[in-house]
């Protein structure tokens, strides 16, 4: 439980982080440190030189930009649901914010963080993925924006390069569409074993779903059946086209099964909200 030995910086600014993740060998950003140093203790991951970014408060804000929120990457899970925009604009953020780990979790660990570390099991990329948000990413190269569907790539694999420093997440205000993020887990303050993110509005339904493959995933033939069929068309192909892992948490078999009786509950829910 002890990790392997390793340089540590403190970065002062997004530009001089993006310098020393080029200038040192095996660099890796460090935010709230909730994924990433449990991983190192157990010496799955061993950086040569930590980058500190985690006392970056310009990375540290919810803004209103008119149709979206910009939500800096370094804003806490705390942030997220208890900011006051977040909770009026985009409220299906803020709960799933306040479902993550436990208080110390969520008091640590960072929406950037989250996102960046591509964990199929996590909520928040499937939240982000689910609203169709844009992801604003600074490299040597100047700044870029990826959209979610481009992101999430793989197991731990997203579209940020080693010298990429993601900065902000923007996200479309949900004004009367309504929603709903139903998780199952078998231990309180635990990963989802499956998760099913739903967005409704006018007859439409956006579905994505956490921990049914080797990302976050839209359910795309869930969306087209809830066009023609409503809740329980939908459902019954939530888990068309994805592959979810065997694990010591549930069979690939039960997570099909779990992602069909959640989607028809979280499709109803989003539609009575
Ligand atoms: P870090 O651990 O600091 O970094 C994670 C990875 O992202 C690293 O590779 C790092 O280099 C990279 N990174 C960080 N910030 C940036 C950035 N701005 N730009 C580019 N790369 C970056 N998560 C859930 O979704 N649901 C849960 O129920 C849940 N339960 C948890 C329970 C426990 C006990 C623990 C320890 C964690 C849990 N988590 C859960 C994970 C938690 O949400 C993490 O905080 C989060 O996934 C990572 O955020 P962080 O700021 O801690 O990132």
């Amino acid at each position: 439980m002890i990790p392997a030995p390793f340089e540590y910086e403190v970065a002062g600014s997004v530009e001089e982080a993006v310098e020393l993740l080029g200038a040192r060998e095996d660099a890796k950003l460090l935010a709230g440190g909730h994924s990433l140093l449990p991983l190192m203790k157990l010496r799955f991951a061993r950086p040569g030189t930590l980058v500190d970014i985690g006392r970056l408060e310009e990375l540290r804000y919810v803004r209103d930009d008119g149709e979206r929120l910009a939500i800096g990457a370094l804003s806490r899970h705390r942030d997220l649901q208890t900011d006051p925009l977040v909770q009026e604009h985009c409220p299906i953020l803020s709960y799933t914010a306040g479902l993550i780990g436990d208080a110390q979790v969520r008091h640590r660990g960072t929406i950037g963080g989250s996102v960046a570390h591509g964990d199929p099991a996590s909520d928040l990329p499937t939240i982000v993925l689910a609203l169709d948000a844009e992801l604003v990413v600074r490299g040597p190269g100047g700044e870029r924006t990826v959209p979610a569907p481009e992101f999430f790539r793989s197991v731990f694999e997203t579209a940020l390069e080693p010298q990429d420093v993601l900065t902000e997440i923007r996200v479309s205000k949900l004004g009367e569409t309504g929603w709903s993020y139903l998780k199952f887990n078998r231990r309180a303050q635990d990963w989802a074993t499956v998760g099913v993110a739903a967005l409704v509005s006018d007859g439409d339904a956006r579905i994505a779903l956490t921990s049914m493959g080797p990302a976050p995933m839209r359910a795309r033939a869930a969306e087209e059946a809830y066009r023609s069929g409503g809740a329980e068309a939908a459902a019954a192909v939530a888990d068309e086209d994805t592959t979810p892992p065997t694990d010591t948490a549930a069979t690939s078999e039960y997570r099909r099964h779990l992602a069909r009786v959640l989607a028809v509950k979280a499709l109803e829910e989003a539609a009575a909200r």
